[in-house]
C-alpha cells in the first residue's frame, strides 16, 4: 500500500541539498561565479528571454530563427551569398559528430586531425568510430605543410581553434590558407566551439566552422551551430546515414520551410536571440574580445603577485584571453579539490581536476563577468591559500 502520495518530492527531504536547489529561485542573485570554460554565467536578461511560450510554426518564431542564423554568419565573418548557419539541438560535441558525419559522408581518403590535447584527440577518436581514415598531426604550420605534399588523398584537414584544455588559441587561419593554396577541393573544418565570439573570425579559407550558444556568445547551453560554406553543404543533401545526425538534412530544411526538422528547443533559441542582441549592445565583438582580455589580464596579473606560474608550454603555443592554465603550487598541502572546494564555499567555481593534464588548474574568463569579478576570485584565491597554511607569495 502507497502511502506518500508524493511522486518525487518525499525523496528529497532527507537531502540537504534539497533546501538549497528549492530555495534558490527566491534568489535573483546568482549564488556561484563560474570561472570555467563552459557552461558560463549568463545575464539575467538572456536568462528572462526564455520566461515565454512560443509556437514553432509561427511567424515570429521563424523570424528569430532568421535573425539567429544571420548573425552567425556576419560574426563569422562571411557573407550570406556564400555561407550559411545551421543551428542543431545538442552540446558543441553533437554538432562535431554531425558536421564530420556530414561533410565526409561517402567519402573515402585521409582526414588529417591537428591535435594539441584532449579536444583534438577526440576527434581523432570520433572519426575512427565512424571508420573514417584519421591521422594525427602535430599542431604547427609547417608540419601540416609538410604532411600535405607528402600524398594527395587527404580529403579533409580538422583542426580545434581553442584548445579548451589548457588555453592555446591555435593559427587556424594560416593552416586555411596553406590548405587551400596547396589544394582547393581539400575540406577544412574548425572546432570554433570555445573561441567563436570571442575572437576575430574570418570564414574565407573554412568550409565549417562549428560553434556553441553558451561559450563566448553567453547563451544557454543546448544549442549547437554550424557555419558552413553553402555550395559545400549543398552536395551533401541525402548523404549522411545518421538521420538526426543530418547537418544537410537540417540545412535543407530550414532553407525549405523554415523551420527545424524535428522539435526545436524554442526556449534556448529565445534566450540565444537575446544572447546575440546583448552582445550588440555591449558594443560588438571588440568589446566583448575587450572585456575578455582585461578579465585574463587581471587574472594573470594577480596570480603572479601570488606567485602562481603559467602552465609551461612549447614555444609556438600560446594562452589568450579564453582560459589560462596554471601550475600547482609546488606545496605538499596544496591538494586541487580541497582548494576548489574552499573557493566554492566563497561562491567562486573553478573546473574540477583534470586527469589527462597533471599538476595545472585553469581558470575561465569568457562569459558574463567582468574584470572585477576576476578581481574577487583572485582576493579569495589569496585567503584560500592563508586556510590552506600555504604561503603566498608562493615563491
Ligand atoms: C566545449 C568544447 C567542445 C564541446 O563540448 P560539449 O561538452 O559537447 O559542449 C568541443 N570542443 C571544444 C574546443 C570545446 O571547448
Amino acid at each position: 500500500m502507497v502511502k506518500n502520495t508524493s511522486l518525487f518530492k518525499s525523496d528529497f527531504s532527507s537531502d540537504s541539498n534539497a533546501a538549497a536547489t528549492t530555495s534558490y529561485p527566491k534568489s535573483s542573485k546568482p549564488s556561484k561565479i563560474l570561472f570555467t570554460p563552459g557552461p558560463l554565467m549568463v545575464s539575467e536578461r538572456v536568462k528572462r528571454a526564455m520566461g515565454k511560450d512560443i509556437g514553432s510554426r509561427h511567424s515570429e518564431f521563424e523570424y528569430l530563427l532568421t535573425f539567429i542564423r544571420k548573425s552567425l554568419v556576419r560574426l563569422a565573418g562571411g557573407n550570406v551569398q556564400t555561407h550559411t548557419a545551421i543551428p542543431m539541438t545538442g552540446s558543441g560535441t553533437f554538432a562535431i559528430e554531425s558536421t564530420l558525419t556530414t561533410a565526409l559522408a561517402g567519402s573515402k581518403g585521409k582526414v588529417l586531425v591537428m591535435s594539441n590535447g584532449m579536444y583534438g584527440e577526440r576527434i581523432a577518436s570520433l572519426c575512427k568510430q565512424h571508420g573514417m581514415a584519421a591521422e594525427t598531426v602535430r599542431m604547427h604550420a609547417e608540419a601540416l605543410e609538410q604532411r600535405l605534399q607528402q600524398s594527395d588523398d587527404v580529403i579533409a584537414v580538422v583542426s580545434v581553434h581553442c584548445e579548451t584544455t589548457t588555453g592555446v588559441v591555435n593559427p587556424v587561419f594560416d593552416f586555411g590558407k596553406i590548405i587551400k593554396n596547396h589544394n582547393k577541393g581539400c575540406l577544412f573544418i574548425v572546432d570554433a566551439i570555445s573561441s567563436f565570439g570571442g575572437v576575430p573570425y574570418d570564414v574565407t579559407n573554412i568550409d565549417y566552422v562549428i560553434g556553441s550558444s553558451c561559450k563566448c556568445l553567453q547563451g544557454i547551453p543546448g544549442i549547437s551551430f554550424v557555419i558552413a560554406n553553402a555550395s559545400e553543404i549543398e552536395k551533401k543533401i541525402g548523404q549522411n546515414k545518421v538521420l538526426t545526425l543530418d547537418l544537410a538534412g537540417q540545412y535543407s530544411e530550414l532553407e525549405r520551410t523554415g523551420q527545424f526538422r524535428f522539435t526545436p528547443p524554442t526556449h534556448l533559441l529565445l534566450a540565444f536571440k537575446e544572447a546575440l542582441l546583448e552582445l550588440e549592445d555591449e558594443g560588438g565583438l571588440e568589446k566583448r574580445i575587450k572585456r575578455f582580455q582585461e578579465n585574463a589580464s587581471v587574472l594573470k596579473q594577480g596570480m603572479n603577485k601570488l606567485g602562481f606560474k603559467p602552465q609551461v608550454l612549447s614555444q609556438d603555443n600560446s594562452q589568450r584571453h579564453i582560459v589560462t592554465s596554471f601550475q600547482y603550487p609546488e606545496n605538499p598541502r596544496f591538494v586541487y579539490g580541497d582548494f576548489i572546494d574552499r573557493l566554492d564555499r566563497r561562491g567562486f567555481q573553478l573546473p574540477a581536476e583534470r586527469t589527462n593534464i597533471k599538476g595545472c588548474f585553469r581558470v575561465g574568463t569568457i562569459g558574463n563577468i567582468k574584470p572585477e569579478d576576476v578581481k574577487m576570485l583572485v582576493d579569495g584565491i589569496e585567503d584560500v591559500c592563508g586556510e590552506m597554511d600555504i604561503k603566498t607569495p608562493l615563491y
